[in-house]
């Protein structure tokens, strides 16, 4: 079994405490295993475990004769050839729900960032420029009663607009679904571009979405407004929002994804004072990244004991639901 990195201590070994042959292939270096490396340990593998940052595509998967079920370390999957998958009839598990309230915090936490100008505010500080209390120093914005757009309330979407509700915020939301979310309007997307203070970015990616805020949307947006994405970067057209940014029309971004990752060092985005940028760390809580390992676990157990998934992507591979 190959786990492409080290899980918190013992988590995974409880898991599969009942299936005594499982041998762990752990990934012990903090970073990705190269291609090869990946494509070779892959290959004999009866069980997957990889991050957000492993590629699983169908070259890859094809190779693997020996898979039974592959269980990702979080709940985006857009780092996995689903179909591919789903064609080789292998399970595909993730983690849903565990990482919710921690990266709802962590957007927050980046809109509260931008908004107030956190990060100038201490390097202002650290860099002994503070001399006295000042009138129109580092003046931010106010969230009370301005308007908070939601892009996809899902699970963490409604976990963000509940907290911005918490705050006073009007707060509108999309869904194709419709379905109600107390205290949320929900709109269609042109309409929340155009109406909202802070843009926050909640949905999966997938070819639906890649480039879903891209230069007409972001042109869109209310001057001065902010665009926070917890989601992943390729959602948004990070050219252009580094335009948008760097023209005055957006007033700050908020940024835990980026595309790609790690976001390059020349990328015009980091040299942007209105533009904050974090690694990827949405669900990073103790308690989160414990659940998670939990759950991934749980996923692996029940593949290779031959049961259905608990969190199962593409139950298509058990065939078709019995009638309810
Ligand atoms: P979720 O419950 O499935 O919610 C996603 C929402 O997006 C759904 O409510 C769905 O709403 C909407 N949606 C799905 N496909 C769409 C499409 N093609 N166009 C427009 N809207 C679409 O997922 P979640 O648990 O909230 O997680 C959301 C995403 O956050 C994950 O996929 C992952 O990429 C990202 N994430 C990031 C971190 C991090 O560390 N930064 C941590 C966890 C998750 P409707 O069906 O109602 O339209």
């Amino acid at each position: 079994m190959l786990v492409t990195r080290r899980l918190p201590d013992g988590i995974l070994e409880a898991a599969l405490s009942a299936l005594p042959g499982v041998v762990l292939d752990v990934w012990q270096e903090d970073v990705p295993p190269p291609r090869s490396v990946l494509l070779e340990r892959a290959a004999g593998a009866a069980a997957i475990v990889p991050m957000p940052s492993e590629q699983l595509d169908a070259p890859l998967l094809e190779r693997c004769t020996a898979l039974e079920v592959v269980a990702t370390m979080g709940v985006g999957y857009d780092n996995v050839d689903v179909a591919a998958l789903t064609r080789l009839g292998i399970p595909l598990g993730n983690t849903p729900g565990v990482v919710t309230n921690a990266t709802a915090d962590l957007a927050f936490a980046l809109v509260l960032t931008v908004a107030r100008r956190i990060c100038e505010a201490r390097a202002y500080v650290a860099d002994g420029s503070w001399r006295s209390w000042h009138p129109s120093l580092l003046l931010g914005r106010e969230l009370a009663g301005a308007t908070f757009g939601v892009v996809g309330l899902g699970r963490i979407g409604r976990a963000v607009a509940r907290r911005a509700l918490g705050f006073d915020m009007v707060v509108l939301g999309t869904s194709r679904t419709g379905a109600p979310v107390p205290g949320v309007e929900v709109v269609d997307l042109p309409e929340l571009l155009a109406r909202s203070d802070v843009v926050s970015l909640h949905v999966p990616l997938g070819e639906a979405t890649r480039h879903l805020i891209g230069e007409a949307e972001l042109a869109a947006m209310r001057p001065g407004a902010i665009l926070v994405n917890t989601a992943r970067g390729a959602v948004v057209d990070a050219a252009a929002l580094a335009r948008a940014l760097a023209s005055g029309h957006l007033g700050g971004a908020g940024l835990d994804v980026t595309d790609p990752e790690p976001i390059r060092p020349d990328d015009p985005l980091l040299s942007i004072e209105t533009c904050v940028v974090l690694p990827h760390v949405g669900s990073a809580t103790v308690e989160t990244r414990a659940a998670m390992a939990a759950r991934v676990g749980e996923n692996v157990a029940a593949g290779l004991a031959g049961r259905r998934l608990p969190y199962c992507v593409n139950p298509e591979v058990y065939g078709p639901a019995p009638p309810a």
